[in-house]
């Protein structure tokens, strides 16, 4: 029998009740109890509904109240001290949201991508003073929860190995080290899910799909030895994702473990040298329907995938039929989307759709093809409507990509003399202090927005309320003593999706929600069709806010980069050609940006980082065709129009190079939380142009002394010179309240005042 399985699903709810139940819990309307039914009830629904999707195995313990990696390292006790845990016992749930986001007492800890996703993990701090410990078997207890309403279901760890390469240790810099201390928690957490009644257990390591460090292979040996005898009887399934396990191959195929998952639709190629490497006997969960993107599957191709890996072992395999991984990384449920237009909507597949095609396919290769004739049919016949789409593919837009010239890419002058050209024209102070765009997304905001969506404000009304607050801003930031403004991005839902709205070939969901971090969700815009630029998108905006001061304002866009890493993008064309389509949408706007006057034009792109592949072999392609296409972008500008752009949840170290290579005047960086740490790649790269480090984790709601940000920004000093040195927060104001951005934006100004003074 094939099993029909799900690597894990999306936990913050069709209706993002998570992300409500959270907030108010945090405002205090919530008690701890009403927090923990909201959970459980969202946890039996998803249960409930894979089910009756036909999965079989159905994951559990893929719910966090925040992050998944935190809660691992809460239940072994990794938790520094100063966030109210006492050191016995079950970490509290408040310790948990302390440490997720910091205290006034105590910063929170770092927060950093998960992999190549735009989902973020807390970044464990692990030690071996501290040792480990389980404290809280959390998986065991998700096991329970779902016998007692009658569903067995396959727990997920995060894996010891990955969850210690995921880690910064407070007292190594060798984080598998501290593996041997770490083992026997997971055995114990083993032992106490088998003993909950699982069969199965699915133990993630996707670090196995990633270039391995030294060290890593002899961890995975010890760490898989032993966790293979912890618990006799307890299937252990292990997964890999977001990539094929390339050279890792062979280390699979050695350790002692009863399934492995493997990532069929990142790396179809897998399949075959795997079939002959990995022992037969062993399941193996194929993943054939895609966890990342949202488009419908081939059904046809996934099916002949799973049909060579069962003809291959004679029928003696037994398999699994997966996602390619988690669903967290889509959204629930395309039931709720009826403004999309159809041609797309017939195209798409969410994850409850996904699972549908799941169970089908692992029902078609026991029981016959002709159990999903129709289904392959349909599939069969979107694909043929895709492909046959004419919007798809602009004969204009492609004649104007294939006139893009190299200098085209290229500012006029170098940066020392457009730097020249810029101060002439803008005379700012040594070290000045600029914001990241957004300011206060507050309810009057929201509900202004919803109203609008509603129809119950006229679209003029609503802009006039918009440009009301952009004036506040304004004179708000001039009292402030800021030196470049900024309008403050009131009238944008979201980054991507304001301008997604705007542009030809995306289109935007209602409730397409993706977890991004903790409570907060992003509804990525889906791109279908070629990209272009009807018309300005943001300059009124821009220009409204310079006419209402002498100061600077900056002009915001997004950058081609993000625009395309922070949507489900099309297949059918390469991710560079994309790419660039958005790029000259954006020069577009950046041009008309200039031409209004806007002396500084910010090109925000930070999922640049993000889209990095995770195989080194892969990063020098994509680096060359992303700062290609940010340099398309910011190239129409004038030497003395000042580019800036911005990078947040960024390490720079190995892409230092290309970082510089995209030649933007000033980049502001996120580098509070890691306490300047991240800065060094700039300075031990002799980064050439200017940067912005950030000095306030806004990530946080607490509210930093201006002696605590001038000590960053010393710190700053120290490993760059003052003269290329701008203050800035760590991103955007806008999921802050006014009550924290006024008190911080003060304190920074007296920061910079202070350090000025110090010159
Ligand atoms: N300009 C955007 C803002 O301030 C940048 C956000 C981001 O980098 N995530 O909101
Ligand atoms: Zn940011």
């Amino acid at each position: 029998m094939t099993i029909a399985a799900n690597l894990g699903y999306p936990r913050i709810g069709p209706r993002r009740e998570l992300k409500q139940a959270l907030e108010a819990h945090w405002a205090g309307r919530l008690p701890e109890d009403g927090l923990r039914q909201a959970a459980a009830a969202l946890r039996a629904q998803a249960r409930a509904l894979q089910r009756g999707s036909g999965i079989a195995h159905v994951p559990s313990g893929d719910f966090a109240f925040y992050d998944h990696v935190l809660e691992t390292a809460c239940a072994f006790g990794c938790v520094p001290p100063g966030y109210g845990w006492s050191g016995e016992g079950p970490v509290p749930l408040a310790t948990l949201f302390a440490l997720a986001r910091g205290t006034p007492e105590a910063p929170a800890l770092e927060m950093t991508k998960w992999f190549d996703t735009n989902y973020h993990y807390l970044v464990p701090t692990p030690s071996a003073a501290q040792g480990f410990r389980l404290v809280e078997n959390r998986w065991a207890a998700a096991v329970a929860e779902g016998l007692a309403l009658g569903c067995r279901t396959r727990p997920v760890l995060l894996g010891p190995v990955s969850f210690l390469l995921l880690s910064k240790p407070l007292d190594t810099d060798r984080p598998l080290d501290l593996l041997p201390r770490l083992l026997p928690a997971y055995e114990a957490a083993l032992r106490g899910i088998a003993e909950a009644g699982a069969a199965w257990v699915q133990i993630d390591e996707p670090c196995l799909a990633t270039d391995l460090p030294a060290g890593a292979e002899a961890a995975y040996r010890l760490a898989y030895d032993r966790l293979a005898q912890a618990a006799p009887g307890l299937g252990l399934l292990l997964a890999s994702y977001f990539g094929g396990l390339g050279e890792n191959l062979p280390l699979v195929a050695s350790l002692p473990v009863d399934g492995v998952h493997l990532d069929l639709v990142r790396d179809p190629g897998q399949l075959a040298p795997a079939l002959e490497a990995l022992r037969p006997d062993l399941w193996l969960s194929l993943g054939v329907v895609d966890g990342r993107n949202v488009w419908r599957g081939d059904l046809r191709r996934a099916f002949g995938l799973l049909r060579q890996a069962a003809a291959r072992s004679g029928g003696a395999r037994r398999l699994m039929v997966a996602p390619s991984c988690s669903l967290l990384h889509v959204p629930q449920s395309l039931a709720h989307e009826t403004a999309l237009d159809p041609a797309l909507r017939r195209r798409l597949a969410f994850a409850e759709e996904k699972l549908a095609e799941v169970a089908l396919l692992a029902r078609a290769l026991d029981e016959g093809e002709s159990v999903a004739a129709a289904a392959f049919r349909e599939s069969d016949a979107v694909l043929a409507e895709a492909r046959a789409d004419a919007a798809a593919h602009r004969a204009d837009i492609a004649a104007r990509l294939a006139a893009v010239t190299p200098a085209m890419e290229r500012r006029a002058s170098p940066f020392a003399a457009r730097a020249a050209r810029q101060q002439a024209r803008l005379g700012l102070p040594p070290l000045p202090v600029t914001t990241i765009g957004s300011l206060p997304q507050t309810a009057e905001v929201r509900q202004a927005r919803a109203r609008l969506a509603r129809g119950e404000t006229t679209p003029a009304d609503y802009e006039a309320a918009m440009a009301r607050l952009t004036e506040e801003a304004v004179r708000w930031q001039e009292a402030a003593g800021i030196d470049v403004l900024v309008h403050g991005e009131f009238e944008r839902n979201d980054m991507v999706k304001y301008f997604a709205e705007q542009l030809d070939g995306y289109a935007v969901t209602k409730h397409g929600w993706v977890q991004s971090y903790g409570s907060r969700c992003v509804a990525p815009p889906i791109i279908w069709r070629d990209v272009a630029r009807p018309a300005p998108m943001t300059v009124r905006w821009a220009a409204h806010a310079q006419s209402l001061t002498a100061r600077p304002v900056k002009g915001m866009l997004t950058g081609p980069v993000t625009m395309l890493q922070w949507a489900f993008a099309r297949e059918d064309i390469p991710r560079e050609t994309v790419c660039r389509q958005i790029a000259l949408a954006i020069r577009d706007e950046a041009e008309d940006l200039e031409a209004a006057g806007i002396a500084i034009v910010q090109i925000d792109e930070p999922a640049f980082r993000e889209g990095l592949p995770l195989r080194a072999a892969a990063r020098a392609d994509y680096l060359r065709w992303a700062v290609a296409a940010f340099r398309l972008a910011a190239s129409g500008l004038g030497d003395a129009t000042q580019v800036h752009t911005h990078m947040c949840y960024s390490e720079f170290e190995d892409i230092i190079g290309a970082i510089a290579a995209l030649d933007a005047d000033v980049i502001s960086i996120e580098t509070a939380r890691s306490r300047m740490a991240l800065l060094d790649a700039f300075a031990g790269f002799d980064y050439p142009n200017a940067v912005g480090p950030g000095v306030w984790d806004i990530h946080s709601p607490r509210v930093p002394e201006a002696s605590e940000m001038a000590a960053l920004a010393r710190q700053a000093l120290r490993r760059l010179p003052a003269g290329r040195l701008w203050l800035n927060p760590d991103c955007g104001c806008k999921t802050r309240g006014w009550a924290e951005v006024r008190p911080a934006v003060g304190n920074l100004v007296a920061a910079a005042r202070q350090l000025r003074a110090e010159l």
